[in-house]
């Protein structure tokens, strides 16, 4: 199926890894001992919430081990206390084939689909299908490729030589090989493996015997040994792709380019069943593994009654990813009903989940967070712009704080530009950009200050004469 061209499951991290560069980009991991489950105070870009960090591990080993699926974990806290962060740092620790999908709960609601619809398609991109599959290839040293060029400019012949330490094979060329050849610039001395089924070329160094060759030398160039034995192998390869994907490659109406613009619209139950069924018999026939992912649904509180039931009815099949949740609500209206409950999740299914707390961070921490975060944006604070920025950051939020840095970081170089001063953040680019943003408590006094003259639900303003 990879032949195809889909994006596996590594490759779609990729691209979300880049989405997210902003806020979270200085998060490498939990800063988790793997051995013995104990946390550092401060690793891999993450600081503090110890106790939150370790219930995460150990998650992340259970699902690690394939041990759980179908379970639900909230991590509930105040704004800014690391909910995502710590899922963000869940996501980089877990393989790069196990599956993470991140969603805001708001996304669900669209017009293109039904709320249950997109629920479904988020649970199935969360649980991985690695497929293994033995595929014919031809691995050697190139001795030499020989292209003829026809007079008349029609199609392409030529011969290509592969050797290996045992023997050596001659191999007609068409016209398509020999372009892929010369994209891929082949040349003598190369070591080279040919998908037979698709084509493909791959490089996978030059031969030890070219290693003085200085010519056709680049800065990383890897040089390995000539392979021993047959030129021509067969190899285990193991694609892991979602149900998601497998269910877009398979509807009719969709098409697998569905999975490029993400247009994937509904997809109907009936291709679903028979996919079960089908990824049923492939794991039977030991062809495929299931990997349970990760779905992460930011603030959870925005789903409705109708999602907490699907959710809750979801976690029971067989094919479940572990769903982790964060909300930053205390007692709330659940929405589509008229009852409060905690963090607004109903209370039959809140007695199912798990939840791990976050807590408001203290000084030190909020100051080394924010001094990560500076060295994240190559922002250098002098050690008074730093304290400064921990106390509003302490009294507005870390946010708030964080944002101030790049603020403050443009200040300053717009200061250095006029007065050849230098680049480094002073108390007084914090202090400015203090003023030109607002933060939120001064914003609603903003608003108190200047409501009567914004323009009102029904669309009116209010002037008001003493203004
Ligand atoms: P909300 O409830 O408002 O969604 P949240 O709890 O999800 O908030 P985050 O978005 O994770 O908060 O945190 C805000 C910012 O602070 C992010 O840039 C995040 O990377 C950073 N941050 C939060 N906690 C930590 C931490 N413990 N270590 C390092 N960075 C952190």
């Amino acid at each position: 199926m990879a032949n195809l061209g889909i994006t596996t499951i590594g490759e779609a991290k990729e691209i979300r890894g880049m989405n997210l560069i902003a806020a979270h980009s200085h998060i490498r991991g939990l800063g988790i001992d793997t051995e013995t489950l104990e946390t550092r105070p401060a690793s891999q870009g993450l600081v503090g919430q110890q106790k939150a960090r370790k219930a995460a591990a150990v998650i992340l080993q259970m699902v690690k081990e394939g041990k759980i699926a179908g379970r639900a974990v909230l991590l509930a806290g105040p704004p800014s206390t690391g909910k995502t962060a710590i899922a963000m740092a869940m996501a980089q620790s877990l393989g790069s084939d196990v599956p993470f999908t991140m969603l805001a709960a708001s996304e669900i609601f669209s017009l293109e689909m039904s709320k249950t619809e997109a629920l479904t398609q988020a649970f199935r991109r969360s649980i991985g299908v690695r497929i293994k599959e033995e595929t014919e290839v031809i691995e050697g040293e190139v001795v030499e490729i020989q292209i003829d060029r026809s007079v008349t400019g029609g199609n392409k012949q030529g011969k290509l030589t592969l050797k290996t330490q045992d023997m050596e094979t001659m191999y007609d060329l068409g016209t398509k090989m020999i372009e892929s050849l010369s994209k891929e610039k082949v040349m003598a001395g190369d070591i080279i493996s040919i998908d037979k089924s698709s084509g493909k070329i791959t490089k996978l160094g030059r031969s030890f015997t070219k290693s003085r060759d200085y010519d056709a030398m680049g800065p990383d160039t890897k040089f390995i040994q000539c392979p021993e034995g047959e030129i021509q192998t067969r190899k285990e390869v193991v694609h892991t792709v979602s149900l998601h994907e497998i269910d877009v490659i398979n509807s009719r109406t969709q098409g697998f380019l569905a999975l490029f613009s993400g247009d994937t619209g509904e997809i109907r139950s009936e291709v679903r069943d028979q996919i079960n069924t089908k990824v049923g018999e492939w794991k039977e026939e030991g062809k495929a593994e299931i990997v349970p992912g990760v779905l992460f649904i930011d603030e959870v509180h925005m789903l409705d009654i109708e999602c907490f039931s699907y959710i809750n009815r979801a976690l029971e099949s067989e094919l479940a990813p572990i769903v982790i949740m964060a909300s930053n609500r205390g007692n709330t209206t659940i929405r589509g009903t008229a009852y409060k409950s905690p963090h607004g999740l109903p209370l039959d299914f809140l007695d199912r989940v798990l939840i791990m707390p976050t807590y408001p961070y203290g000084p030190d921490e909020i100051r080394e967070i924010l001094s990560i975060r500076a060295q994240e944006e190559e922002v250098t604070l002098s050690p008074d712009a730093l304290a400064l920025l921990t106390k509003i950051a302490q009294e507005t939020s870390l946010r708030y704080g964080s944002h101030l840095i790049t603020a403050a970081s443009l200040v300053a170089s717009k200061r250095s530009q006029n007065k050849s001063a230098s680049e480094v953040v002073q108390v007084a680019d914090v202090q400015r950009s203090y003023q030109l943003f607002l933060d939120q408590n001064r914003s609603v006094k903003f608003l108190q200050e200047y409501e009567k003259r914004f323009i009102g639900e029904e669309g009116k303003v209010n002037f008001h004469p003493s203004i």
